[in-house]
């Protein structure tokens, strides 16, 4: 079972040692699966928000949970990050990894920046919530992701003089900080323009391509599910309706948007989401 105990923003994970290179994202960190088994959700007053769901992610994948508003998908996604207890069934990471202790990372929708701290102290707060390493590597390691994350310049801005996208991006930079061995994203580009949901899902890839952490991503955005991930986890009412097998091929890019493939397979997912 995961732990609720889950900080501020995001965030952390689990028993994973912190090691602090100079290149903390070329390590090979372990990763780990989330194996939900009959997970089910009643909310007090009724709602059954997830209604018996298995799903087992596999470790360094990425899936994407995309449904109608309403149908559970940040139930699931909340159920896996421990912040809700399931009613029925169970959460589970193997290797196992603790919440409070950087092994599970959560990206909200709002980049939730504390506006008070800089870019770079907002990065290297679950580092220091953690307290691991000296000082000066857990600030070592969030200039560095903030270098990776392509805000090198801006770390000693508040969020206040960023726009949407650079805090958006420090919010990754921020989930990244403690090697999380899973990455779980709550829509996290859905208050952006096209342009910079596109730019930010390529980051995303990049920063995945260089250690395969797991991923769940929910999304409303086809496109966006099928250009990012693996496999696509269609949501109806609570229940997962199917589970669908990308067949585009690693790695990706902006590119294959055009191709007869993504094409295809973009309409398989449409018409899964539509009932077909
Ligand atoms: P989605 O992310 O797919 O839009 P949610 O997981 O947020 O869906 O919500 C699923 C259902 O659970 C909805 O009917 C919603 O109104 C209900 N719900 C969500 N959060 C709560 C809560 N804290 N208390 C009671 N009902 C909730
Ligand atoms: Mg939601």
């Amino acid at each position: 079972m995961i732990s609720p105990r889950v900080t501020l923003l995001l965030v952390t994970g689990l028993g994973q040692k912190l090691v602090v290179r100079k290149n903390l994202l070329s390590e090979s960190a372990r990763v780990s699966a989330i194996h939900c088994k009959s997970l089910s959700l009643q909310y007090p007053g009724g709602t059954r928000a997830v209604d018996n769901i298995s799903l087992k992610v596999n470790p360094g994948e990425i899936v994407s949970l995309i449904g109608p508003s309403g149908c559970g998908k940040t139930t699931l996604l909340r159920l896996m990050a421990g912040l809700e207890q399931p009613t029925e069934g169970a959460v589970s990471l193997d290797p196992p990894v603790r919440g409070d202790a950087g092994g599970i990372a959560f990206v909200f929708q709002q980049p939730s920046l504390l506006p008070w701290r800089t870019a770079i102290q907002n990065v290297v707060l679950p580092l220091d919530l953690i307290g691991k390493g000296s000082a000066s590597d857990r600030r070592e390691i969030a200039s560095e992701l903030l270098k990776t994350v392509g805000l090198a310049d801006a770390a000693k801005c508040f969020p206040s003089e960023l726009s949407g996208g650079m805090k958006m991006r420090v919010s990754i930079a921020r989930a990244l900080a403690t090697s999380p061995h899973v990455l779980l994203l709550d829509e996290p580009f859905a208050a952006l323009d096209d342009m910079l949901r596109n730019q930010l899902g390529q980051l995303l890839l990049e920063l995945w391509e260089r250690r395969h952490f797991t991923v769940v991503m929910v999304t409303h955005n086809i496109a966006e599910s099928v250009l990012l991930s693996n496999r696509i986890a269609v949501m109806r009412e609570g229940a997962l309706a199917s589970v669908l097998d990308n067949p585009l091929p690693q790695p990706r890019n902006e590119e294959m948007r055009t191709t007869g493939e993504f094409g295809e397979f973009y309409g398989h997912v449409s018409r899964a989401l539509r009932g077909g």
